[in-house]
């Protein structure tokens, strides 16, 4: 039998740059300081410039990234934030968590992302922000979420967990909103080796105030002017990700080439293959396929030695830690078909020719069984 396919792999990531990671750990365990320090600012500014951004302010995770974004934005209890029916549910739980209300919006179902169009119908008098997800690595629709948000006096906090270097109309995804939060997991487009996030803005009064609230809320070390949060991007995981960060483009390139040669191969199979939206450059964190025979398909890739998975099986509608928000079945149809059909094939920029090809040979032998 063959080694299974993985669907990602986060060591083949750090052997194609082990030296340069090798040297970064060893600069920093020599220098004594582990937690924050000149490593983490020098990450962050290599990835303000890399994104054109002015700041960018190193946290924990990505979870933690989007709730010190609320507190900046002043959002909590009493307010909505809306997003999508289909994200990861880090992006829900970072809502209930700031103690505001999640307001979820069907997606797109070409795109996977936020339609634009069902915004209006769930604005309140409450609603604070919109959280657009670059699902998949594919950029939301901006420009008409940004314009509404605007008129409606209502913050863009983008969630780019999974698009790190995507870009949008000559823009790359983080800088569009107010703030936009990424997640280093060690999967992503640009991982760490453990975990890792950063908040990134414009707005100097909004970096001041995610500079404090990442530790306990103190400008002078021991005077604490608010309750803040303990998530400090470490110097380890700064340094391997600014290491790593000169090779994101020509990863997320690689990416874009495997992608592209799934859909000529792919072509004509009884399936859906991903859409790229016009004015985006998709990064492919995954490549979805959709299927009505989703289920059969994945069991025979998996009996087959391809790794398949499924992001994200469950509806957040639907999930049983959001019952209280009182959704029902059917009321986001386009969330809950999509839940039923999409399926995550092998995609990570060292992937072997030889490998994707198997992955080809493999869906076709599904459907010609
Ligand atoms: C990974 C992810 C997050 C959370 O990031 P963590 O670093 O795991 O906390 C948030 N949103 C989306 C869309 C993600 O994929």
């Amino acid at each position: 039998m063959m080694p299974t396919v993985t669907c990602s792999n986060p060591y083949a990531q750090y052997l194609a740059h082990q030296d340069e990671i090798d040297e970064a750990i060893r600069r920093v365990l020599a220098s004594g300081r582990y937690i924050l320090g000149e490593e983490v600012a020098a990450f962050e500014r290599e990835f303000a410039d890399y994104l054109g951004v002015r700041y960018a302010v190193g946290v924990g995770n990505g979870t933690e990234a989007l709730g010190i974004a609320f507190a900046a934005c002043g959002i909590g209890r009493g307010d909505e934030v809306m997003t999508v029916s289909h994200t990861a549910v880090a992006t829900v739980a970072a809502i209930e968590l700031a103690g505001a209300t999640p307001v979820l919006v069907d997606i797109e179902p070409e795109y996977f992302t936020l339609d634009p169009t069902r915004l209006d119908e769930a604005l309140t008098a409450r609603t604070k922000a919109v959280i657009p997800v670059h699902l998949y690595g594919q950029p939301a629709e901006l420009e008409p979420i940004v314009a509404w948000a605007r008129r409606h006096g209502v913050r863009v906090i983008e969630d780019c967990a999974q698009a790190h270097g995507a870009a949008y109309q000559g823009g790359r995804v983080g800088t569009f909103g107010d703030a936009g939060c990424f997640s280093f997991y060690p999967t992503k487009n640009l991982g760490a080796m453990g975990d890792g996030g950063m908040v990134c803005t414009d707005d100097v009064a909004l970096a001041e105030k995610l500079r404090r609230l990442r530790v306990h809320g103190s400008q002078k070390k021991y005077v604490h002017d608010i309750v803040g949060f303990n998530s400090r991007l470490d110097s380890l995981q700064a340094a391997v990700l600014n290491s790593k960060l000169d090779c994101l483009d020509r990863w997320n390139a690689r990416r874009r080439e495997i992608a592209q040669y799934y859909q000529k191969a792919l072509a004509g199979l009884p399936l859906r293959l991903p859409v790229s939206e016009e004015g985006g450059t998709h990064v492919y964190h995954l490549f979805v396929i959709a299927c009505d025979r989703r289920d059969a398909l994945a069991e025979f890739l998996k009996t087959k030695g391809v790794d398949v998975a499924v992001y994200y099986p469950v509806p957040l509608t639907l999930q049983p830690c959001l019952a209280h928000l009182g959704y029902r079945q059917g009321q986001f149809p386009v969330a809950e078909r999509t839940a039923k059909e999409i399926l995550a094939i092998p995609e990570f920029p060292q992937m072997a020719m030889v490998q994707v090809r198997r992955v080809v040979a493999t869906v076709g032998e599904f459907f010609r069984q």
